[in-house]
């Protein structure tokens, strides 16, 4: 007796969206059992999928490969986890064993049954409910009606609290309270960057002990993320935090899903299946009857949006839990400046007040490497890259080239290789130069000790060696350092407590970006920097952010200035709302590669050809196709197309239609082609 079974396998990202294979099993197979098959002359790992909704044709089972068997120990991925992988593949238009399997951890694929068996004896089964440890702190009473709300309520929440009002003891308590009323509860919180994990990691263990929590991330080994998954898998991790790849993680009993920091861009993959965490996050919730909580001081404008309609029910948390109020803002007019300054004098004196008085500054800026551009004195010449269409970054430490794009990296020339001219400048700033300017004109700055000032740089530079992150922090943590220097990175969710202030150096280019989210992004940077000041109530009273621009009357300043998001986003809305431009209307790029930008374009062009007499053709607008803004990366030509419609479900359909048409689509010189379902920049 053998029967046939449908198995999703490793397939290239655009081969029929949503197909599954079909196999011959002499076993009976549940639905969502992992095992192993032949494909082509591999040996590949595959997941029994539901059969297909529509009738076929029954193949005589004697015409099918056989699956080579089943993956002993584990248990069937939930039906739930199904659906989410379905709907994954499907509204970001990618194959279905191209998502389900890249959901999986690599090593599943890899291992033996003798080698997975030994995997799986490590993994403790789940014993007594897990109980959090009695020493918690007494709720504040924007917490406590928060908890409340949660509670009492559907969902989803967006969690609309300032820097450090104390959203992540809101998380722990609302995980507390759902593995209390439910002895096998699971819960998946998400965060944008790796390096938050372990400091919040060490906040979810000392709560529920350190079995209870699993972390899964890509900075994780192959043996270490496939026993944290099999922990959730099983059941016996509790919690499981994690980066944008963990809101796949297999949770047989999801009852609750933090989003942190919800706004943040970085949960929206760039490459592959381009798929949102956060929205995957609140679609999951929905699926499986778990509460969804979405956090942030500066939500997104589609949450916030969400929030006004009623779609997600808002929880504010406006105060600071045990520090002083938010800093003030001072906000310097560049135009009054002395030409060419970099440090404008008032900001240069407050920095040196806080030097004398022990406390901490944090200054950054944008950019690293020490210009942005290498420049000839006599002629023309240009640091650009060879390979692709920017310019190489001058890096004063190893005295280099590099391009940020493709790696590009160059001795920085003797003379100009141009015309000779040995007097080569560079033009801008970055991170190198601030920290070299900083240091000289607080050279005869000293601390209350009577020491000089201890200047430090944190950014993708100084931060690339394995360890070197957590060493810099511990060192800002420790007070080693009088004024840390760097790039954004530092302005991202550490909790420092020494800092009283804080300065966006030059923060003015995203007010007039071509993409429309800069101003968004930007409020949410300068929001997020200023919540790093004054987190010790000790110091508060005198903490400030410092802006330097040259539009200083500019209404995100103002917004800015009073701490005021909802007047931000309502102010913004507003605009999105005429332009009708998301969330008011819905968006889709179709990118190319190709090895001219004529080819690429030619693309794009015939795949619009093709679309007109598409299904929702009607609701879509589909405009030309354009270079992309760095229109050639590493000697690859890239061009874009966008599509907008008022109504998601046209999109969706239309994009379903167009896909085959797309596959279809061949042209000599095209390298890859992609959809991306809401973009985030375009
Ligand atoms: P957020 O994530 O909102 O920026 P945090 O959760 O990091 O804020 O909380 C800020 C600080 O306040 C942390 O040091 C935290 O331990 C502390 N805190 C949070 N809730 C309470 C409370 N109810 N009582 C005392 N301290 C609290
Ligand atoms: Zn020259
Ligand atoms: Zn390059």
């Amino acid at each position: 007796m053998s029967e046939k079974v449908h198995i999703v396998v490793p397939t290239p990202a655009h081969s029929a969206v949503g197909a599954s294979l079909s196999y011959r099993s002499e076993l009976p197979l549940a639905p969502g059992a992992l095992v192993r098959v032949p494909l082509g002359r591999r040996e590949v790992c595959g997941v029994v999928w539901d059969a297909p909704a529509a009738a076929e044709p029954a193949d005589p089972p004697a015409q099918l490969r056989s699956i080579l068997g089943p993956l002993e120990g584990l248990p069937p991925l939930a039906a739930a986890w199904r659906q989410l992988v379905d709907f994954a593949a499907g509204y970001y238009q990618r194959s279905l064993g191209e998502v389900a399997l890249s959901a999986l951890p690599p090593q599943l694929r890899e291992l033996d049954a003798s080698q997975l068996a030994r995997r799986l004896k490590r993994v403790r089964p789940h014993g007594e409910p897990v109980a959090a440890s009695p020493e918690r702190p007494p709720l504040t009473g924007e917490q406590a009606q928060a908890l409340a709300a949660i509670a009492a309520q559907p969902g989803p929440f967006l969690l609309f609290g300032a820097t450090g009002s104390g959203k992540t003891e809101v998380y722990l308590r609302a995980a507390e309270a759902l593995l209390e009323q439910d002895a096998e509860a699971q819960a998946l919180v998400l965060v944008p960057e790796i390096n938050l994990t372990p400091q919040l990691q060490a906040r979810f263990q000392e709560r529920f002990g350190a079995d209870a929590v699993v972390a899964l991330h890509s900075g994780m080994t192959n043996p270490q993320r496939l026993r944290a998954w099999i922990a959730a898998h099983l059941g016996a991790a509790r919690i499981v935090l994690g980066t944008r790849m963990a809101v796949f993680a297999s949770l047989p009993r999801l009852r609750l899903v933090v989003v942190d920091e919800e706004h943040d861009p970085s949960y929206k993959q760039q490459e592959g299946a381009r798929y949102s965490a956060r929205d995957l996050a609140v679609y999951r919730g929905r699926l499986e009857g778990a509460k969804v909580i979405l956090g942030s001081a500066t939500p997104s404008l589609e949450s916030w949006q969400a929030g006004e309609r009623g779609r997600y029910r808002r929880l504010d948390m406006p105060t600071r839990v045990g520090a002083g109020p938010l800093p003030a803002v001072r906000i310097v007019d560049m135009n009054h400046q002395p030409r060419g300054t970099l440090f404008s004098p008032p900001l240069l004196a407050a920095i040196a007040q806080r030097v004398a008085r022990g406390e901490q500054s944090l200054v950054f800026l944008n950019r690293r490497g020490y210009a942005p551009v290498l420049a000839c004195t006599a002629c023309d010449w240009r640091s650009e890259c060879s390979h692709c269409s920017a310019y190489r970054v001058f890096h004063k430490v190893d005295r280099t080239l590099r391009c940020h794009h493709c790696g590009f990296t160059e001795r920085v020339p003797r003379a100009c290789p141009k015309c000779g001219n040995v007097d080569i400048a560079p033009l801008g700033r970055g991170t190198e130069q601030l920290e070299e300017q900083l240091a000289g004109l607080l050279a005869d700055t000293r601390r209350p000790d009577g020491e000089p000032v201890r200047i430090a740089r944190m950014d993708a530079d100084s931060t690339r060696r394995k360890g070197a992150l957590e060493e810099q922090l511990a060192q800002v943590h420790a007070g080693e350092v009088d004024v840390l220097v760097g790039t954004q990175m530092v302005t991202k969710g550490h909790d420092f407590r020494r800092i009283t202030l804080v300065a966006a150096v030059n923060p003015d280019a995203a007010l007039f970006s071509s993409d429309f989210r800069a101003p968004e992004r930007l409020f949410a940077l300068l929001m997020q920097a200023a919540g790093r000041a004054g987190r010790d109530a000790q110091h508060a009273a005198a903490s400030e952010m410092w802006v330097q621009t040259w539009n200083p009357q500019h209404a995100l300043f103002g917004a800015l200035k009073r701490h005021d998001y909802p007047a931000f986003a309502a102010q913004q809305l507003e605009e999105r709302r005429q332009a009708a431009m998301p969330p008011f209307a819905y968006q889709a790029l179709l990118r190319a590669e190709a090895r001219t930008q004529e080819v690429a374009q030619a693309f794009l062009q015939a795949a619009a050809d093709a679309s007109a007499s598409l299904e929702g053709a009607g609701h879509v607008v589909v405009y030309a196709p354009v270079p992309m803004s760095v229109q050639r990366v590493a000697n690859v030509e890239r061009a874009q197309l966008l599509l907008e419609s008022g109504s998601r479900p046209a999109l969706q359909a239309f994009l379903a239609a167009w896909q085959p048409v797309l596959q279809g689509l061949r042209m000599k010189g095209l390298i890859r082609w992609a959809v991306d379902v809401d973009p985030l920049a375009i």
